[in-house]
């Protein structure tokens, strides 16, 4: 889907289709670099993380293993609580694994913060953050992101993979709502 096909509802387009392409060109090198000789898991979070895992990952000269987890952290307002609860877990151990987790977005980064501590429990070998989208203003937490696509405004997105309240996912570029469409 591209911005004009949902009209009005867009109030600016972010970043676009080829911005996206070339970021992730580029995460792609770094991470095959670094990840020289030690092969990572991708895990992904549903399902924000989608679209981005599926370029990425196409984007990586070298063959990775992937696994998705599915959490709640949102439901279908636009602020985070801050509760986390996972609904579906992991299918491999990632214990002496190179774990990558692979974000979509990073906000007040409590959902990022949790899923560190939850996966860190399991004893990978390492474990790093690749988040396409940051906002870099509303950071609650300190967390360490190795790799970091774009730093956007304090401002709801959707796109990419991004939704609200399920829509917009397969919207080929990263814009902002028009304020009508979010609840006040
Ligand atoms: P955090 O816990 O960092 O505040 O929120 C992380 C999650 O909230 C993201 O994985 C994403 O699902 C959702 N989220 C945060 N900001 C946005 C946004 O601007 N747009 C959309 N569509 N989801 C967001």
């Amino acid at each position: 889907m591209e911005p004009e096909d949902v009209g009005t509802e867009l109030a600016e387009v972010l970043i676009d289709e080829q911005r996206l392409a070339q970021r992730v060109a580029q995460l792609a090198a770094a991470i095959s670099e670094d990840y020289e000789g030690r092969p990572p898991l991708l895990v992904v979070v549903l399902k924000g993380a989608v679209m981005f895992l599926a370029d990425l990952a196409r984007a990586i000269p070298q063959s990775v293993e992937m696994d998705f987890m599915a959490v709640s952290s949102y439901g279908y307002g636009t602020a985070s609580s801050g509760v986390v609860r996972i609904l579906k877990d992991l299918d491999v151990d990632v214990r002496d694994r190179h774990v990558l987790l692979v974000e979509d977005i990073i906000d007040s980064g409590l959902t990022l913060s949790w899923l560190l501590r939850n996966l860190a429990a399991r004893s990978p070998a390492s474990l790093e953050v690749c988040a396409l989208l940051r906002k870099r203003d509303a950071l609650q937490v300190d967390v360490d992101i190795k790799y970091v696509g774009f730093d956007i405004p304090n401002a709801f997105v959707v796109g990419y993979g991004l939704d609200y309240a399920e829509q917009y996912r397969n919207l080929r570029c990263i814009g902002t709502l028009a304020p009508d469409r979010l609840p006040s």
